[in-house]
């Protein structure tokens, strides 16, 4: 690829923490952990507590001990990104308040947004990942319950924000790969995708939602294969789901961050390392192919057929 990173970093390495179940107990560990290795990541984050028929609820916003310490991870240097404004679906009226609170909260330069599992307001999400054919073979695959779980682009529903999300977010993630380097699959990333136009920017990232996968993902192997490749790894992770076990990150999981903290690696948040690599050019000049669109639905298809949801 032959990136030049900056101040001559071999690699670049950074996490995508979506926020499902997470508490101050349950997360900390991992974040006192990267803190200590020099690494700094994206948390993601409610905004309010319910919303209707909420999944994975954690800890969010409304509660004051959590806020504190997420804005106390911000001023350490962390980003704070969003999960939508609840872990329930919302409305129009609820996430307009929901961004409003968020960015007094957490400034106008917090840029990146992950859809929640089912959601109604997210956007371009379920049936609308994918186009054309694989849209029917993804219908197919999830017996049809995918199509009617994303409002957030259509702009007659109740769900509709993606003016909001075009106005004030700037890097949404897509498709997971179990690749570390992002860069090999999808070189042209961020990328704007003239078919989806109320997100600026689509990222794709390392499925390690679970531990296991991490630890299957993030090996010795694998991770020198990043660094000689001077590639991008954005590993999605879910932190409370397993990766911390009585106020301990699990050993093996601290082990994987050590070895990478000890390379010479570029370890900043999420949006600062696709800023860095989108140098401020246009959603024209970052537009990406239909066909390489295609190829990359087409993978990501593939690879939820071999290796199931995320
Ligand atoms: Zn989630």
């Amino acid at each position: 690829m032959g990136i030049a990173w900056p101040n001559k970093h071999q690699f670049a390495f950074t996490i995508l923490d979506d926020t499902d179940w997470a508490t101050v107990a349950n997360v900390k560990p991992m974040y006192d952990l990267l803190a200590t290795l020099g690494m700094r990541t994206t948390k993601s984050t409610w905004v309010f507590g319910g919303g209707e028929n909420p999944l994975n609820q954690g800890m969010t916003c409304e509660d004051p001990a959590y806020r504190e310490w997420l804005l106390n991870l911000q001023a350490q240097g962390f980003e704070i990104g969003l999960h939508n404004v609840a872990a329930g679906t919302s409305k129009r009226e609820r996430i307009d308040q929901g961004l409003d609170i968020y960015r007094s909260l957490f400034g106008d330069e917090n840029a990146v947004y992950s859809n929640h599992v089912g959601c109604l307001d997210n956007i371009y999400w379920g049936q609308y990942r994918v186009s054309a054919w694989r849209r029917k073979l993804y219908n197919l695959l999830t017996r049809g319950q995918h199509r009617y779980m994303s409002y957030g682009h259509k702009q007659k529903s109740h769900y509709f924000w993606g003016d909001l999300c075009q106005q004030y977010i700037r890097y949404v993630r897509n498709f997971v790969f179990n690749d570390l380097n992002a860069l090999n699959v999808c070189p042209e990333m961020p990328y704007y995708d003239p078919k989806r136009p109320f997100v600026n920017f689509w990222f794709v990232s390392t499925d390690a939602g679970k531990v296991e996968n991490f630890l299957n993902r993030f090996t010795r192997e694998n991770i020198d294969q990043l660094v000689q490749q001077g590639g991008l790894c954005i590993a999605y992770v879910h932190f409370a789901r397993g990766f911390v076990h009585d106020k301990q990150v699990h050993p093996r999981v601290r082990k994987s961050l050590e070895y990478i903290a000890a390379q010479n690696g570029w370890f900043a948040p999420v949006s600062t390392v696709l800023d860095f690599l989108r140098k401020e050019q246009t959603k024209e000049e970052r537009t990406i192919s239909t066909d390489r669109l295609s190829q990359l639905e087409t993978r990501w298809l593939l690879n939820k057929m071999r290796y199931g949801p995320s």
